[in-house]
């Protein structure tokens, strides 16, 4: 990794913990990265060739299907486990076994060992296998492809989207760095009450747990929770809220798995950030802020692949670290 890379790593981790984006300075950004933003500099070829693709650009939704059949199939297979009595894939989303391995939600572990104030070693085992295969695919693709909340949520954003148009409603966007806080409010709160008060409240145990066990009460506060989303401030407790993806995130941190960025071809209009869930790890692509000609996405990317199906230039693509020099 050369040293506007690197420099970027150590800042992309504190964007997650809330910090906003900054514009890098020149001597921040590689020569090659240089050359190209000045290219680009009122190119009248480059501004054509920009109109026509937009024009032409064919919506695509091919990631978004991918990830909502997968998400759709992991909560089913709960479901059909408890009814079929098969033993698949047992349990709820906090804590499940999978036909035998014992996977247990890498948040929740750390709640009930905060509760108990001591590790367990069970526990220990259990998050092993899921903190390998986060680890392996980024931390926050459990978010987009796996929580029924995400799903949920998304299609509330749609709704929201529509009133925005509408001029019905408007976001309200909050300050990032709250989710850090509700993170060690319930760390604090395990650790001061001996309960998993997190748990209570998470809206993905408790639709995971709706699912297959039948609704409860709870899911008013689900409800509740899209209704601020639809009429308030858009994703918001995927945004600045939920303690899982702040953890998630940074099980991720040196995942090869993630979003890649070239800027030679980015037209720099930012359809890519109008559709993210975290706009925030896409500041790359704003005119002039690419610190090098092929930049990687940070870990509070969700790998949801929103932005890969709808940038009209390829400029983001999936990447496995190291795998595309071998191929
Ligand atoms: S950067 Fe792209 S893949 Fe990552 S969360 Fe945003 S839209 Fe999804
Ligand atoms: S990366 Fe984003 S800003 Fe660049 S062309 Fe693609 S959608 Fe547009």
């Amino acid at each position: 990794m050369n040293n506007p890379l690197r420099k970027r790593f150590g800042e992309q981790i504190l964007l997650m913990f809330g910090r906003e984006p900054k514009r890098p300075e020149e001597g921040d950004i590689a020569p090659a990265a240089q050359k190209i933003h000045f290219f680009k500099q009122g190119n009248r070829d480059f501004i054509a060739e920009k109109k026509h693709a937009r024009a032409h650009a064919v919506k695509k939704n091919t990631w978004r299907n991918r990830r909502w059949a997968t998400l759709i199939t992991a909560n089913l297979l709960f479901v059909l486990s408890y009814w079929l009595d098969v033993q698949l894939l047992e349990g709820s989303l906090t804590a499940s076994r999978f036909v035998g391995f014992h996977l247990i939600d890498l948040n929740s572990a750390l709640q009930v060992m905060l509760a108990h104030k001591h590790i367990i070693v069970n526990l220990l085992i259990g998050t092993g296998t899921i903190l390998v295969g986060w680890a392996l695919l980024g931390g926050r693709t459990f978010c987009s492809w796996v929580c029924p909340y995400h799903l949920l949520a998304e299609w509330a954003e749609k709704l929201h989207l529509w009133l925005a148009e509408k001029k019905l409603v408007s976001d309200a966007p909050i300050d990032r760095r709250l989710r850090v806080v509700f993170w060690l409010i319930f760390a604090l709160l395990a650790l001061g009450t001996g309960y998993t008060v997190y748990e209570a409240i998470s809206p993905t145990g408790i639709l995971s747990r709706a699912l297959i066990y039948g609704p409860g009460l709870a899911l008013l506060w689900v409800i509740a929770l899209l209704f601020f989303e639809v009429f308030f401030s858009r994703r918001a407790w995927c945004r600045y809220a939920c303690p899982i993806g702040l953890t998630y995130g940074v099980v991720g941190i040196v995942s090869p798995l993630r979003v890649k960025y070239t800027l030679e071809g980015c037209f720099h209009e930012g359809d890519c950030r109008k559709v993210c869930l975290v706009p925030h790890v896409l500041d790359t692509v704003i005119k002039g802020r690419a610190v090098d000609t092929e930049v990687p996405i940070g870990p509070d990317c969700t790998r949801c692949g929103l932005c890969v199906d709808t940038c009209p230039s390829g400029s983001l693509k999936f990447d496995v670290k190291g795998l595309s020099k071998l191929l």
